[in-house]
């Protein structure tokens, strides 16, 4: 396979990617990274986590599994999942500071009881920003307005989900060596990527372009 590109993507910054139909993406890393994909030619179609979920009847994906657009069309399948002890989340949004702010002040749940709490404790600890913003910097003059960009793909996120109660668990599970998920693109796709702050336990990831 030939490389095409290969970016870094420093810890809370935000980078993207063109990926043509065909090509595979790799992202590789050993903390959570926050995943949206457009369609290149009509960035008003982007992933759509319901969709994602309901046409394929489960909550976790992994190798075989597609992300799906709004518009209900195949963006990108994933090929290969290197990560085994944990999964991916497409249940929650994105960190950001006002996020970081509301579970400082007590507006919003840190954790469901049971589940690891991954905020900051000290307000020293708050990040001025998170994914949000890194994400909104990343699509920077794509003329896509931020309250356009969707819930991602949070892949490495793994989370308990009580099957009666639905709480969500968070866990600390991520890979113990560096893991990569690999996507074949259905469409031409503009992919846009977070390296999660984490409250200061996330790193720098690795995204790259193949062409088979
Ligand atoms: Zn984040």
């Amino acid at each position: 396979m030939k490389v095409l590109q290969s970016v870094v993507v420093p810890k809370n910054s935000g980078k993207s990617v063109v990926v043509k139909q065909g090509q595979i993406l790799r992202v590789a890393g050993r903390t959570i990274v926050d995943f949206v994909a457009f369609n290149e030619h009509n960035l008003r179609e982007r992933f759509d986590q319901a969709r994602t979920k309901t046409n394929q009847v489960k909550l976790f994906i992994s190798a075989g599994d597609q992300l799906f657009s709004k518009h209900n069309n195949a963006m990108l399948t994933i090929v290969e999942d290197s990560f085994k002890e944990g999964r991916h989340d497409l249940q929650k949004g994105m960190c950001s500071r006002k996020r970081f702010e509301m579970v400082a002040k007590g507006l919003a749940q840190r954790k469901f009881a049971g589940g690891v709490d991954l905020n900051p404790k000290r307000a020293e600890e708050i990040p001025d920003h998170g994914c949000w913003e890194n994400l909104i910097d990343a699509l920077k003059g794509r003329g896509i307005a931020d309250e356009d960009i969707p819930s991602p793909f949070n892949i490495w996120q793994t989370m308990k989900i009580d099957p009666d109660t639905g709480a969500m668990l968070d866990t600390t599970v991520r890979p113990k060596e560096e893991a990569h998920i690999d996507f074949r693109a259905e469409m031409d796709c503009l992919v846009a990527v977070s390296a999660c702050p984490e409250s200061g336990r996330g790193q720098a990831i690795r995204l790259e372009v193949y062409e088979e």
